[in-house]
């Protein structure tokens, strides 16, 4: 029940209007934390209710001490604009039956605008890093009020290449009692822990579950294909044999992306496409239809999937593999929200069966294999398996060398962890993130 916590009045009529009627676990742990005005940092994963986790932490306070002399007093720093949309939203609906004015900064918006926002002084502020900074560089101080601050999706600030603009902004925010919050995925990501270093103050460590508990609700399947145009052929199968209300279809490159939409409108399918290379204008419209029930099926790139958050999507699949475990987590999380159930599935072709392993290993998940009748390809899988799900390879010919080693200790092959004599590293360990260390790097 929300009323264990004593918000205000206001709060609890939101909270009643937007029909939650028990906090999510995330909520149950860190609104008590956030309320006693600890730093925390909390790893959760989208679609956990981990908003909410922190606006109401953040209203609370700034219902309970007023300060009618400040500029900004909480700021949330989020990756992307779509995310930055979202969470306006959810705080309006927060907000509503009190007078706390909220505004989204993000970049894909007239500056001269955004500064009259500004001058409106909204309590809150939603922004993404980079035209944040832009405003801070333009007027001195302006966020040297913020009490709260909120780093959202951490984990994906950093991808982003936004580490220096978050220290950056956090060293500005320079409120002598501030509190600082940070919710991330994943909190094991490399630079993650200078963030926390040096941004947050002895926080509290909230971790929620792990990735295995907190998917529950989400049926993770594998089907494997020969090629793209068997994935084709595996997904009209998807579409038309699973019960969805609406699905979204991950792929990883943009060029993809816009062929599967023209190959879904093709066979009579009613779809839009969500990637990178399409204006803000344009990707809002798609979301807003996507709300509203105006489409059946999404194709989109990861980024330009970020903060999505349609209770109606209960198909996810992976046309490509995601690139990483923390990818996948974040895809998979477009379903099952809010207690929802939900199917993922991923096609995998013999170029992504590692790539499948590695997720499976990090997240301590085994996704269903399941078949198409009719439709089964050639690939089945590798034929003999090591015991970490690796196809056992044939072993590399032997250099033919005359030179023998100077002694037997020299000659020996260094094992994993140990320094090679040339300070190499034994062998490529596996990413922290679930990526399979051979992955090809491809554009969005
Ligand atoms: P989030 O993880 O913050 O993106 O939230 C995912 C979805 O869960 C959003 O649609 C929220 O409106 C919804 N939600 C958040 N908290 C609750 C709750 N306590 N009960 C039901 N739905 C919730």
């Amino acid at each position: 029940m929300f009323t264990q916590f004593n918000l205000q009045a206001p709060l609890l009529k939101a909270i009643e209007k937007l029909g939650f009627n028990k906090p999510t676990p995330v909520q149950e742990q860190a609104i008590p934390a956030a309320l006693d005005k600890q730093d925390i940092m909390v790893c959760a994963q989208t679609g956990s209710g981990k908003s909410a986790a922190f606006l109401l932490p953040m209203l609370q306070h700034l219902l309970t001490q007023t300060a009618p002399n400040s500029k900004t007093r909480a700021l949330v720093l989020v990756p992307t604009r779509e995310l930055a949309r979202q969470l306006l939203k959810q705080c309006e609906a927060l907000a509503k039956f009190s007078n706390i004015q909220v505004a989204a900064i993000t970049g894909g918006q007239e500056f001269k605008f955004q500064a009259a926002l500004f001058r409106k002084n909204p309590e809150i502020i939603i922004a993404t890093p980079g035209r944040l900074l832009e405003h801070m560089g333009k007027n001195e101080g302006l966020m040297e009020d913020v009490e709260v601050l909120v780093l959202d999706e951490a984990d994906r600030m950093l991808d982003m290449g936004f580490s220096e603009d978050v220290l950056n902004i956090a060293g500005q925010c320079s409120h002598p009692k501030r509190q600082t919050m940070l919710f991330s995925a994943t909190l094991k990501q490399r630079g993650m822990k200078h963030i926390i270093d040096t941004v947050l103050n002895d926080p509290k460590n909230i971790l929620v579950d792990d990735f295995k508990g907190e998917h529950d609700s989400i049926e993770q399947e594998v089907m494997l294909a020969d090629d793209d145009k068997h994935k084709q052929r595996l997904l009209t199968w998807l579409l038309a044999n699973k019960t969805y209300r609406q699905a979204i279809i991950f792929v990883n490159t943009k060029v993809k992306a816009d062929s599967l939409y023209h190959f879904l409108g093709y066979h009579d399918i009613n779809a839009a496409v969500l990637q990178g290379d399409m204006s803000q204008d344009e990707r809002n419209h798609v979301m807003v239809r996507m709300q509203q029930k105006g489409i059946d099926v999404l194709v989109a790139t990861d980024v330009a999937a970020r903060g999505l958050d349609v209770k109606q999507i209960d198909l996810v699949v992976n046309f490509d593999m995601p690139r990483s475990g923390d990818d996948y987590v974040h895809r998979i999380g477009r379903t099952g929200r809010a207690g929802e159930q939900g199917v993922a599935v991923s096609l995998v072709d013999h170029t992504e069966w590692n790539l499948k392993c590695a997720i499976e290993r990090y997240l301590r998940i085994e996704m269903t294999q399941k078949k198409a009748k009719g439709l089964e390809g050639q690939y089945k899988g590798p034929k003999k398996m090591k015991s970490n799900g690796k196809p056992v390879g044939k072993k590399p010919a032997k250099k033919k060398d005359n030179k023998k080693p100077a002694n037997k200790k020299a000659g020996k092959k260094p094992t994993m962890g140990q320094k090679a004599s040339n300070g190499k590293p034994a062998s490529k360990p596996r990413l922290g993130d679930g990526s399979a260390p051979f992955k090809p790097k491809r554009g969005e």
